[in-house]
């Protein structure tokens, strides 16, 4: 995390415990949450939300709070993202607390402070005794050497807390990594797939889109022959060179086991047919070298069934449709695209 967004994170954090007190709102971690969502003001609809209850109540109830946190926080994320958020409550806590107690010690130090001098001008009015001097200002030394260590402490803690948002961060980075793509090749996975096939068709590209379903041909012989290891081999380069084809809007996925699907924006079937065919002879060039022994294995092939979104279709429709044309192209001998267009 930069020092930028730690910085905003801290003053958030700052804002947060007075804003809390005020409005009584009990200290815990699904309030911190909640609360500091709203300070950040990320969440519009929370800050709405919550902007409306405090001008129409004057505050937030309990059962509001937990409303509001199960409406707009904690909403069903996947686990690893809802850990690290517990993470980063808890760590919101932590600091709060800290803050807290730097601030109270803050408040005695001042309190000692005022009483330093107002004991100070009485040395001058009252004429005190040098032993009694001497034990003003040790007091006085006394609370500043507090306030030192505290703040100290406090400094430790953010850096902490800094390295603390780091991994949380990571943490975050990589759940999001394994909920959308796959974990042997990087690409997108299916739960991508779907996600952007729904986006597709509840609002399609100006001129269309097509979808390509590949499969790799004869590929239960090619791991009975080469072994599984040389298999995955295998899909993760099929899975590099569709990467290449992923640009003007294209999206590469793996859909299943040796299946990959492509999303095709602004192209008509004949169009989407073409970038099918370009993919086809692509891998069919894809030479293969068993590491070990040098030697070149066999050709691997893909069959590719295209289908061009037409208006209204449901997703499954489309995908059924584009492996029908897989299908045939199976059916007529493999290493083909089809429709033939
Ligand atoms: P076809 O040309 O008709 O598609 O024949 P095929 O052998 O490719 O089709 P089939 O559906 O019979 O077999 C698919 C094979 O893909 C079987 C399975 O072992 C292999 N496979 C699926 N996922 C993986 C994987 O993650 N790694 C490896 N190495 N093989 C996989
Ligand atoms: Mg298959
Ligand atoms: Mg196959």
């Amino acid at each position: 995390m930069s020092n930028d967004s730690f910085a905003l994170s801290a003053g958030y954090l700052k804002k947060l415990v007075p804003l809390m007190m005020k409005y009584q709102v009990p200290a815990n971690p699904k309030n911190y949450a909640l609360w500091y969502t709203y300070i950040a003001n990320t969440d519009e609809a929370l800050t709405k939300a919550m902007n409306e209850s405090l001008q129409s109540s004057g505050s937030v109830s309990l059962e509001q709070c937990t409303e509001l946190y199960e409406a707009h926080i904690a909403d069903g994320q996947n686990e690893g993202i809802q850990a690290a958020q517990e993470g980063f409550e808890a760590l919101a806590l932590e600091i709060s607390n800290t803050m807290v107690d730097t601030m109270k010690d803050t408040d005695v130090f001042q309190s000692t402070l005022e009483k330093t001098f107002s004991q100070l001008a009485r040395v001058d009015e009252e004429a005190m005794s040098t032993e009694e001097t001497i034990a003003v200002v040790r007091n006085a030394l006394k609370g500043s050497k507090e306030i030192r260590q505290s703040t100290s402490f406090f400094k430790n803690q953010l850096a902490d807390a800094q390295k603390e948002i780091d991994r949380l961060k990571e943490t975050l980075a990589e759940a999001n990594e394994q909920a959308f793509n796959d974990a042997l090749t990087g690409i997108l996975n299916r739960r991508s797939f779907d996600k952007h096939l729904d986006k597709l068709i509840a609002s399609p590209p100006e001129r269309g889109f097509c979808l390509l379903i590949c499969d790799l041909d004869h590929f239960k012989s090619f791991n009975d022959t080469y072994g599984h290891l040389m298999g995955d081999q295998v899909l993760k380069l099929t899975a590099k060179r569709l990467a290449q084809f992923c640009r003007e809007g294209i999206e590469a996925f793996r859909y299943g086991g040796e299946e990959f699907a492509l999303l095709v924006p602004n192209r008509p079937l004949g169009g989407g047919g073409r970038v099918a065919e370009t993919i086809r002879a692509s891998i069919d060039k894809l030479a293969i070298k068993d590491k070990k022994t040098g030697s070149k294995l066999d050709n691997i092939t893909v069959s590719i069934g295209v289908a061009q979104f037409e208006k209204g279709e449901s997703p499954r429709n489309l995908i059924s449709r584009a492996d029908a044309q897989l299908y045939e192209a199976k059916n007529l001998g493999r290493n083909r695209v089809m429709p033939i267009t």
